[in-house]
C-alpha cells in the first residue's frame, strides 16, 4: 500500500544515478571543472538529491529563480517559496558555460554530484532579500547570509548525484524521504503530523505535539533541523540527545524521530511553506505551525521581522493546493492553577500564565539556577546542563593589554597562582615574551606581525576556553581591531575579560625592568611601543588598572573580585 501523500509535483525526484552511471561520471570527471560546496550548499544538495526538495531537479535557473522570488512560483507554475541556488565567485563563473559539466565536491574533495550547467548569471541580491524575506536589514540572518556570505554569481542546471553527503553522527536517525515513507507504510501510519524544530524540546512542545497527534488520531514525526539553523542556537548534538530523551514521554509506537539536513533561512512565512513542502515529500500529512514559525525574532529597534502568526496565515492560503494540512497552534503557556499548558488565548482573565524564554533559560543555566519542573523534563535539563555548565565551570580568558613594563606579566603571574590556589580548572599562562619565544619566534614588531602574534594567542586561548580551562594572556597587543577579533573569537566559547593595565608611560619608563626603554630612546631598538610605535588604548576594557601606586596583590584582588562578580569564579570553583 503506497503512502497516501503524493510528493510535491507528483513524484519524488531522487537524483542519485545507478552504479554504472556513477562509475561513468567518475571516469569522465578528470576533465570536469570542480566546485567545493559551502556548508549551506552541501545541505541544499542533500535535500535535492534525496527528493526532499521535490520537484526540483537541480539548482534553480534564472526564470525559476525570478518566479520564486517574485511570485513563489517555479516556471512550471508549481509553488516554491525560497530560491535554492548555487552561488560561485566570478572566476569560477567565468569558466562555466551552458553545457559545462561541473563536479560538485564536499570539503574533503569527494565528488558528490555533477551539475549540467544551463545558466550562469549575476542576480540582484538586494531584490532577492526584499522579495523573499520582506527586508534588506542585515540583522535578519537570511538577509545577512544572502548579502554577506553568498557569492555574486548563480549557476543553474540539472543535477546527477553520485552519493549523498556522508554523515558520521546519528546515522540511524537520518531517514531520507523514501526511507521515511517506507517506514510509515510498514508501520501502517496513514496520518503523520510533523513537528519542525531548531530548539531543544520542553514540556510546552511535548504537550502541543501530543495534543495535535491525539486530536487528529495521527502519529507524530519529530523532525528537527540539523543542517544549519540560526547562529547561536543550541548545537544539534545536544538537541538530538534532548529529543531522544523526550521521545520516551509519548505513548509507545506513536512517535518517531528523524533528522532533517536542511539549511534554514529563518524566512518566517515563506519558510513555513518550504517546511510544508519538505514534510509532504517525506510522507507527512500534517505540519504543526506555532507562533513566529521559523522567525528570526526582532531587529535591534525591537521591531519583529514578521507578525507572530504571519506564517500560519500564508500557509493557510496554500494548504489546499499543497494537500498537506497545517495544525496551527497559539503560543502555549503554563497555567499553574490547572497545572496544564494552554494556548495564550485560552488564559482566563486574571490568571497568571508562565513561560520561560530561550534567553531566560540560558541565564538560569549560566547561573546554575533551578529549571522549574513545569518548564521541562529532568533528562532534558540534564543534557542542557552538560553542554552549558554554570559560568563557574566554563572556561574563560583574561587578556591583559598595556605598555611594556606596565605590569601585565607580573599581574598575570600573580593571578595564575591565585587561580591555581582555588583549583578546579587548568590554568595556562600565555605571556608575551614566552609566546614570542615558542609560538611566534619568526615574527617581528611590524603591525602585520604584531597582529599575527595576537591572533595566534587568541586562537590558543579560544581552544583552552572552549575546553573549559583558564587562559591568561599578557601581550602588549597595541591594536584595537585585533583585540576585538580575539574577543569575538573567544567570547562565544566561554568568558572573555579584557584588562587594560593603564600604568602611565612615564611610570613604565622609569621602571624599565628590562632596560628596553633606554635602548629605544637611544634608537637601538626600533618600533618600541610607547616610544617609536603606537599604543591604541582600549575603548572596551572590562577593567582598567593603573599599577603606579598599588601592589600587585592589590591589583589582582580587584581582578578576582571582578571575576567573582561576573560569575566565573564562585561556589564550586574553590574551597
Ligand atoms: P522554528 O520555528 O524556528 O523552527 P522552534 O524550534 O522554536 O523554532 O519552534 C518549532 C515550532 O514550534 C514552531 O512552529 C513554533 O512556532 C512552535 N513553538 C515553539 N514554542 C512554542 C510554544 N511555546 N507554543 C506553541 N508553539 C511553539
Ligand atoms: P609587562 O609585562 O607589562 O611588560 P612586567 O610585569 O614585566 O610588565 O613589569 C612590570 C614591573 O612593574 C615589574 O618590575 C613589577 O615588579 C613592577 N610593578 C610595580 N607595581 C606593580 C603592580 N602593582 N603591578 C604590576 N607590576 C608592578
Amino acid at each position: 500500500m503506497p503512502s497516501s501523500v503524493p510528493p510535491h509535483g507528483g513524484k519524488l525526484t531522487e537524483l542519485i544515478v545507478d552504479a554504472d552511471g556513477a562509475a561513468e561520471l567518475r571516469a569522465l570527471s578528470r576533465d570536469f571543472p570542480s566546485w567545493d560546496l559551502t556548508p549551506r550548499q552541501l545541505c541544499d544538495l542533500e535535500l535535492l538529491l534525496s527528493g526532499g526538495f521535490s520537484p526540483l531537479e537541480g539548482f534553480l535557473c534564472r526564470a525559476d529563480y525570478e518566479g520564486v522570488c517574485q511570485d513563489m512560483r517555479l516556471a512550471s507554475g508549481a509553488l516554491w517559496p525560497i530560491p535554492v541556488v548555487l552561488d560561485v565567485p566570478e572566476e569560477t563563473a567565468k569558466a562555466l558555460d551552458r553545457g559545462t559539466t561541473l563536479a560538485l565536491r564536499d570539503f574533503e574533495g569527494v565528488m558528490l554530484a555533477v551539475l549540467h550547467v544551463e545558466e550562469v548569471w549575476q542576480p540582484d541580491r538586494a531584490a532577492e532579500c526584499e522579495h523573499v524575506y520582506g527586508s534588506t536589514n542585515g540583522e535578519h540572518p537570511g538577509v545577512a547570509y544572502v548579502t554577506q556570505s553568498t557569492n555574486p554569481w548563480y549557476v543553474g542546471g540539472r543535477l546527477e548525484g553520485l552519493q549523498l553527503p556522508h554523515h558520521y553522527d546519528f546515522v540511524e536517525l537520518r531517514l531520507a524521504p523514501a526511507q521515511l515513507r517506507e517506514r510509515f507504510v510498514a508501520l501502517g501510519w496513514r496520518q503523520v503530523v510533523a513537528f519542525q524544530t531548531r530548539n531543544p524540546m520542553h514540556r510546552a512542545h511535548q504537550e502541543l505535539t501530543f495534543r495535535a497527534a491525539r486530536e487528529l488520531q495521527a502519529n507524530l514525526l519529530i523532525h528537527p533541523v540539523v543542517g544549519m539553523t540560526k547562529p547561536g542556537d543550541v548545537d544539534h548534538y545536544t538537541r538530538v540527545r534532548c529529543y531522544q530523551a523526550i521521545a520516551t514521554h509519548y505513548p509507545r509506537n506513536t512517535v518517531m524521530l528523524s533528522l532533517l539536513p536542511l539549511a534554514m533561512r529563518m524566512g518566517g512565512p515563506r519558510e513555513a511553506i518550504l517546511h510544508a513542502i519538505i514534510r509532504k515529500n517525506h510522507g507527512c500529512t500534517h505540519l504543526i505551525v506555532g507562533r513566529d514559525h521559523a522567525g528570526p525574532g526582532s531587529d535591534s529597534t525591537g521591531k519583529p521581522f514578521y507578525g507572530p502568526y504571519e506564517a500560519q496565515e500564508l500557509l493557510r492560503k496554500h494548504e489546499e493546493e499543497l494537500g498537506l494540512r497545517m495544525v496551527p497552534f497559539r503560543m502555549m503557556v503554563y497555567l499553574a492553577e490547572r497545572d496544564a499548558y494552554v494556548g495564550e488565548d485560552e488564559v482566563p482573565d486574571g490568571a497568571a500564565a508562565k513561560t520561560l524564554s530561550g534567553t531566560q533559560l540560558r541565564q538560569r543555566l549560566a547561573d546554575g539556577r533551578d529549571i522549574p519542573a513545569w518548564f521541562s523534563f529532568p533528562e532534558v535539563v540534564e543534557e542542557l546542563r552538560r553542554t552549558y555548565p554554570p559560568k563557574s565551570r566554563q572556561g574563560f580568558t583574561v587578556f591583559f593589554t598595556g605598555l611594556p613594563s606596565s605590569g601585565k606579566s607580573t599581574l598575570a603571574n600573580v593571578l595564575m597562582v591565585k587561580l591555581l590556589e582555588m583549583g578546579g580548572r587548568p590554568v595556562t599562562l600565555l605571556d608575551g615574551d614566552l609566546v614570542r619565544k615558542h609560538l611566534s619566534s619568526e615574527l617581528g614588531f611590524s603591525k602585520e606581525h604584531r597582529d599575527i602574534n595576537i591572533r595566534r594567542i587568541g586562537f590558543v586561548a579560544s581552544e583552552i576556553t572552549k575546553n573549559r580551562g583558564i587562559a591568561l594572556c599578557a601581550p602588549i597587543a597595541p591594536y584595537e581591531s585585533v583585540r576585538k577579533e580575539v574577543r569575538d573569537m573567544i567570547a562565544p566559547r566561554g568568558g572573555f575579560v579584557l584588562i587594560h593595565v593603564a600604568t602611565p608611560l612615564a611610570v613604565c619608563e622609569k621602571r624599565d625592568r628590562k632596560g628596553l626603554f633606554a635602548k629605544a630612546r637611544a634608537g637601538i631598538i626600533k618600533e618600541f611601543t610607547g616610544i617609536s610605535d603606537p599604543y591604541e588604548e582600549p575603548t572596551d576594557a572590562d577593567m582598567a588598572i593603573d599599577t603606579t601606586d598599588l601592589a600587585p596583590e592589590e591589583c589582582v584582588q580587584e581582578i578576582v573580585l571582578h571575576l567573582e562578580k561576573e560569575g566565573y569564579i564562585g561556589l564550586g570553583s574553590g574551597v
